[in-house]
């Protein structure tokens, strides 16, 4: 496996929110996160990258334990996190956005490589190259984000809420991206709370409510599954 949560509770402060969370993914595996609002899919993926400690259960990626190193140590391993809201730096231009994914050592070694390779998965970041972040539509910077994830040639790449407020269309060229990104190797995980939607994508999926972990498995199966209406739809 390459990455396994083992039986994390996270916290803040005080208040737990998560509850012996394990959760493995493979390369090159596509795996959805699901659940309702305000049940812990953000704060998952944000124990896996550091942006919070969990106080106890562990993580480990390409096997070694991980769960002590900070944040940009695990970029350098290989997980990029693209956070909710995407987060680009409005003021700097796409271009520059996407140079800053290619901060750390390997990636920054090869970072003209990884640039024209991703200039060819998003053609439309390239005509922009020189156009600031913030002039870009919804879509579009999703794009961005998800490509300076890419610059730092992850094994996972960490996706929260792709979709939100995107169009149709723009939903179906980012589907096809994902699709693009796993056959190259790379493991995807996203956060997503449409179901089927999710699902018709992903290998596997996970469904949190309230922190707990309460499904797992196939895809397919878990898009039969009554025990998914029932936390979706109480
Ligand atoms: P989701 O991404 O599934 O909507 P989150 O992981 O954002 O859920 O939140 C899970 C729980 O943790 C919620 O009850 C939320 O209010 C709480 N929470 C999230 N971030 C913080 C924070 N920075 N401080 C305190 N509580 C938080
Ligand atoms: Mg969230």
């Amino acid at each position: 496996m390459l990455l396994q949560v083992k039986n994390i509770d996270v916290a803040y402060d005080e208040f737990q929110v998560i509850w012996n969370v394990s959760i493995s993914i493979d390369q090159g595996e596509m795996v959805a996160l699901l659940g309702p609002n305000g049940s812990g899919k953000s704060t998952i993926l944000n124990s896996i990258s550091n942006l919070i400690q969990p106080k106890n259960g562990e993580v480990l990626f390409d096997n070694k334990k991980i769960h002590l190193l900070p944040t940009y140590m695990r970029t350098k391993l290989g997980i990029s996190h693209v956070l909710e809201r995407r987060r680009v730096f409005p003021f700097l231009t796409v271009k520059q956005n996407l140079l800053l994914g290619a901060w750390h050592g390997e990636a920054k070694i090869q970072k003209e490589k990884t640039l024209d390779e991703v200039y060819i998965m998003f053609p439309i970041l390239a005509d922009r190259s020189n156009q600031l972040a913030h002039t870009m539509s919804g879509g579009e910077q999703q794009m961005l984000a998800i490509a300076r994830g890419l610059m730092g040639i992850p094994k996972l790449l960490m996706v929260d809420e792709p979709f939100l407020g995107l169009s149709p269309k723009m939903i179906e060229k980012i589907k096809e991206i994902f699709n693009e990104i796993v056959n190259k190797g790379i493991a995807i995980l996203f956060v997503e709370q449409n179901v089927k939607l999710a699902l018709n994508m992903a290998d596997r999926g996970y469904v949190l409510e309230s922190g707990h972990l309460v499904i797992e498995g196939k895809s397919d199966s878990l898009l039969n599954s009554e025990k998914l209406k029932k936390v979706f739809l109480g």
